[in-house]
């Protein structure tokens, strides 16, 4: 079932996400639909918060971005092909930032039609769990490293206008005002 996307001025974006001890059919049921919902958007990644769920669950997927290369290790073996590791499903996701930073273009499917470089470090290292219970290690760099960060932040209720610098802000204060002001109608 696709999800409502929630915008920027929605309070559950700046909620951290609960800690998930034990995946049952609702949690399993919420990723499904989050993928879903990412899909559907065409999105590389989802954050539980952004369709009104304040967990540590995160959804991604940049299979389908070519031109933006990633690369991935997990639990200390490459993987050649993306594709067979994707879609990701994480469950209380923990990262290590690499000390080297990169600015790169960033949206956000609760931003809509905003984009700006963000600064992020090149390769990040995340343990997680899976829907199965299995824990992972992630060691990856490029746009995946940059999804990474980009989810955690939300599950941290951070976003990544709390990135940008105050010029890109600066630059996009009237379309965020006016996404705020949307967002209260509903
Ligand atoms: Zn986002």
């Amino acid at each position: 079932m696709k999800l409502t996307i929630r915008k920027y001025g929605d309070p559950v974006l700046r909620a951290k996400g609960k800690r998930i001890d034990e995946v049952d059919d609702n949690i399993r049921a919420l990723a499904g639909d989050m993928l879903e919902t990412m899909h559907a958007a065409n999105g590389i990644g989802l954050a539980a918060q952004q369709v009104g769920h304040a967990l540590q669950l995160t959804v991604l997927d940049v299979s389908q971005i070519e031109d933006r290369p990633s690369t991935m290790n997990l639990n200390g073996r490459p993987v050649a092909d993306l594709a067979t590791a994707m879609p990701l499903v994480l469950l209380n996701p923990q990262v290590r930032l690499g000390e080297a930073t990169e600015p790169g273009s960033e949206g956000c499917l609760s931003f809509p039609e905003i984009s700006a470089d963000i600064d992020r470090s090149i390769a990040v290292e995340v343990e997680a769990e899976t829907l199965d219970g299995e824990e992972i290690l992630i060691e990856a760099t490029g746009l995946l490293a940059r999804a990474l960060q980009h989810e955690i932040d939300h599950l941290n209720g951070i976003l990544f206008i709390d990135r940008m610098s105050s010029a890109a802000k600066a630059s996009h204060s009237s379309r965020l005002r006016k996404l705020q002001k949307e967002t209260a109608k509903l």
